[in-house]
């Protein structure tokens, strides 16, 4: 048994040194080399997959679809009539049918999971001593282990040090309460949830920081031996999707009832052969099930999932990616999304004087003018500061908070010796919005304070209250970000609280500059073009946010709510107030959620950005809750549909245009599907009716609708966006896709279908042609039709008869170039001529039969355009 096996069972009642002993750590970490070697012995920090369905099992769950027991049944009639052709036919179309499913499927789960491991979590742990992020998955016991709130625990941990910290255990205890936690050690036979010494892997921590001791990692920790907390495995659907599942099955139910009807009507009433009748019906059901249009929509919804992610927003709920491309207004925050999070401190305020530092980056290196002392302001930014400077390659980097980066660098800048050691914190938090630490310093203990400036001033004594928070005023109107720093002789072991209030010494402000991103001006221009108002929320003042609002473009600067001013107004009055205003500022969490509602009352669609713990309920709410992937918290992302990759703003903006493209697609899809099914199925069934030959046999609609529809169908699913996408209002909220415009289509086409092939059909027999060859004629018409269908359904939006249009994509010129060269195939080859029915077709009549299609494209173009020009 391994010390760390031991461990698992009585870390709780141990006092933390001995459990550091025991696992023989330190507070300052492992080394480098000892973490490779334990990882070497204990393997990765994950939970065992979950493992899906086997290949074996997914290639089953092909056949289990109406259609497909419809086919098998008519093989075992078809070969009880000893029909071998026929028979052969189907069971070689079913198996093909399959096996495209199966490899389409495995695509589309691939793909997800894919994204599934772009989200995987990373953990700050102390390292020979320093501070670094890395992967979740390389934790090992010993490792020491930083938290703060929103973070997600790594592993099971020995806490060492918690200042305020608190956990929700709830997928363990399933308490909601969040359980405070303590380095002291509890009674032996604690249970679980009142172990408040112990940090359990997959929990939340919701208020706080803490430090802990790794004593159990994947499959070892509470959650993995209780075998919970296995991420779900996504399904592949959204509410659309749903939808059409739904419609289709219950179609196929009705096609098979009246196909049903058609054979007793064929038998009893038209007095046929059995066993054509029989096929016809056959024919009938396979030409009207679209049952190829939830696996292309899945297919589609999977190709959207990678063109988001290569446009870094990762989807976590794949519902998202229709709500996102419908979102008619997306609050967000400021810092490191529409600004760069590049921070560099640019002027200081002392009541010695103002100043000018200069520098660039995180350098610790620029100039300071006028020349003065400011050691004291120098000495607070650099306590008062949770982050850490790394010089590496000649480069300035930051590890943690890039503002505390850039006062780590002013610091360095002014110069003196910062080295200090900690007694206690009271860590940053966006409600109460400053930070306190005590330290013992060479002049004895410190207790320095940073924050927000209307914050911070009312602790100080002494000073020029009015005079100073227009000094701070005056710097956020320039855009700057502002922080106050103030201090005092403190004794210890903790902050005096109540003594902060009131107590400080003003030691001077902090101007931040933090530039706006050029791609979120861009994006965000592009967002109003499609008619996408952009707010921002934020923790920042109201001068700074407007100043900033102003650089990036947002339409209205000139009115600023903030926080207090939303907390004075009633949810009408809000709701009110909301649509006009763009920059929200000094707001807290809660107030996002207000928001969110507010908008939401108005009938907007509503993406939300956040970040912390407390932003869950915001995200939750909106329409599409958008988390940053970098200095977003795990409690966030849990909550949202969307991470950002890069936490940028441009990237809503792109997942927008790819959200509004899927939408498309999928509509392109069942626009595509359902006039072909119908089509065929009518030309079928009124041959029936009308007691006449069939124009396409039944074997012959089974290779249409099996094998070319879905070829061509596939090809919708990766249609780039179309032009003119980012400038069309967003589609209502709840707007139904099998919308009066839909149904239209579908009689139209299907009509024109009919028409076409009956005509073909009529004018080869009206010339004498057997009859296999008029239904070799007909059929290549019904395959000319869905090809120039495809052309026009890839521009819903404009005219298809552009250059551009015309020469498409490479997909959909491989897929047409596939099935017309099947098409020869099955035409002129004589094995396959043998097993479909067909003969050849003169020259001069397959001219006939595009020119026919060409005519079918100009009527429905035409259409188009009628309609398009009415809606202008
Ligand atoms: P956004 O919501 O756009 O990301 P933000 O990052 O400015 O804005 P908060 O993080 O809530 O929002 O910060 C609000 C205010 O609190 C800041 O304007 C600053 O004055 C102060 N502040 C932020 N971080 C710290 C910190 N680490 N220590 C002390 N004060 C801070």
């Amino acid at each position: 048994m391994t010390s760390f096996d031991r461990m698992l069972t009585d870390a709780h009642a141990r006092p933390a040194a001995d459990c550091l002993a025991e696992l023989d750590a330190t507070p300052e970490g492992l080394s480098g080399d000892e973490a490779s070697r334990r990882f070497a012995e204990h393997g990765p920090n994950h939970l065992p997959e979950v493992r899906g369905r086997g290949p074996v099992l997914r290639f089953l769950a092909q056949f289990h679809n109406v259609l497909i027991y419809v086919l098998i049944g008519a093989a075992i009639v078809s070969g009880a009539m000893q029909h071998w052709v026929d028979t052969g036919v189907i069971l070689a179309v079913v198996l093909a049918n399959a096996v495209i499913g199966f490899v389409q499927e495995g695509k589309a789960e691939a793909a997800m999971a894919a994204i599934r491991g772009m989200l995987a979590p990373r953990a700050a742990v102390l390292r020979d001593g320093v501070r670094v992020t890395v992967d979740g998955a390389s934790l090992v016991p010993g490792d020491i282990v930083l938290l703060e709130a929103g973070d997600k625990v790594p592993a099971d941990l020995r806490v060492l040090e918690a200042r305020g910290a608190a956990a929700q255990e709830a997928i363990l205890t399933g308490e909601s309460v969040p359980v405070e936690k303590t380095a002291q050690a509890v009674a032996a036979d604690a249970p679980l949830g009142d172990r408040q010494s112990m940090l359990w892997s997959g929990t939340l921590v919701t208020q706080g920081t803490a430090r802990g001791l790794v004593v159990a990692t994947g499959a070892s920790t509470e959650v993995g031996r209780i075998g919970g907390l296995l991420a779900g495995v996504e399904q592949l659907t959204t509410p659309l999707v749903a939808q059409i599942d739904h419609f289709a099955r219950w179609l196929s139910f009705l096609i098979l009832l009246v196909s049903g009807l058609l054979l007793v009507y064929g038998i009893f009433i038209g007095h046929q052969d059995f066993s054509e009748m029989f096929m016809a019906v056959v024919g009938v059901a396979v030409a009207a099930i679209p049952e190829g249009l939830p696996a292309v929509m899945t297919i589609t919804l999977a190709i959207g999932v990678q063109a988001m992610a290569r446009r870094n927003a990762i989807v976590r709920r794949l519902p998202a990616i229709e709500a996102i491309g419908s979102v008619s207004v997306i609050c967000t925050d400021k810092t490191g999304t529409l600004t760069r999070n590049e921070m560099v401190v640019t002027e200081v305020e002392t009541p010695d004087g103002a100043f000018t530092v200069e520098g660039d980056g995180y350098a610790p290196q620029g100039g300071i003018s006028p020349a003065g002392d400011l050691s004291d302001l120098a000495l607070a930014a650099a306590l008062c500061n949770d982050a850490a400077l790394r010089h590496r390659d000649g480069v300035w980097s930051v590890e943690g908070d890039p503002m505390e980066g850039a006062l780590l660098a002013f610091a360095g800048k002014a110069g003196g010796d910062h080295d200090a050691r900690r007694l206690d914190a009271i860590p940053f938090d966006s409600r109460h919005r400053f930070m306190a630490v005590l330290t013992e310093t060479a002049a004895g203990p410190k207790t320095f304070v940073k924050g927000a400036p209307e914050r911070v001033l009312g602790m100080c004594e002494d000073i020029d209250l009015p005079q100073w928070q227009d000094r701070a005023e005056a710097m956020a109107r320039r855009g700057l970000r502002v922080l106050a720093l103030a201090g005092r002789a403190g004794s210890g072991p903790q902050i005096d609280r109540a003594g902060l209030e009131g107590g400080l010494t003003f030691l001077g402000l902090v101007g931040l500059v933090d530039p706006p991103r050029p791609e979120a001006i861009a994006a965000v221009a592009e967002c109003a073009a499609a008619g996408i108002r952009v707010k921002m929320i934020t923790g920042d003042h109201a001068g700074t946010a407007s100043a900033i609002a102003a650089q990036i473009g947002l339409a209205n600067t000139r009115r600023v709510l903030t926080g207090a001013d939303l907390d004075g107004l009633d949810d009408t009055q809000l709701a009110l107030e909301v649509a006009d205003v763009d920059v929200f500022a000094r707001t807290s969490p809660e107030h996002k959620l207000r928001l969110v509602t507010a908008l939401q009352a108005g009938g907007l669609s509503v993406a939300m950005t956040g970040d912390g713990v407390n932003d869950a309920p915001a995200l939750k709410r909106a329409d599409v809750g958008i988390a940053m992937g970098l200095k977003g918290s795990e409690a966030a992302k849990e909550a949202a549909d969307l991470v950002l990759a890069d936490d940028n703003f441009a990237s809503i903006a792109a997942a927008v245009r790819e959200g509004r493209t899927v939408y498309d697609n999928l509509k392109k899809v069942i626009s595509w599907t359902l006039p072909t099914n119908a089509g065929e199925a009518m030309v079928v069934i009124l041959a029936l009716l009308a007691g006449l030959a069939l124009p396409v046999t039944a074997v012959q609609i089974l290779w249409v609708n099996l094998i070319t529809a879905i070829t061509l169908g596939i090809a919708l699913a990766f249609e780039p966006t179309e032009a003119g996408t980012m400038t069309r209002p967003p589609r209502p909220r709840n707007a139904p896709i099998l919308s009066g415009e839909l149904v239209w289509r579908v009689l139209l086409v299907a009509t024109l279908f009919l028409a076409a092939v009956f005509g073909i059909f009529t004018y080869a027999i009206d010339k004498g042609y057997p009859l296999a060859v008029a239904q070799t004629m007909a059929l290549n018409m019904l395959v000319v039709l869905e090809i120039f269908h495809l052309f026009f359904i890839r521009n819903i939006h404009s005219t298809s008869l552009t250059w551009a249009a015309v020469r498409g994509t490479r997909v959909v010129w491989i897929v047409v170039v596939a099935v017309t060269a099947a098409q020869f195939a099955v035409t002129y080859l004589p094995p396959l001529q043998a097993v479909l029915g067909t003969q050849d077709v003169a020259v001069m009549d397959g001219v006939l039969i595009v020119a026919v299609g060409v005519a079918f494209l100009a009527i429905i173009e035409i259409e188009k355009q009628i309609r398009l020009g009415l809606k202008q």
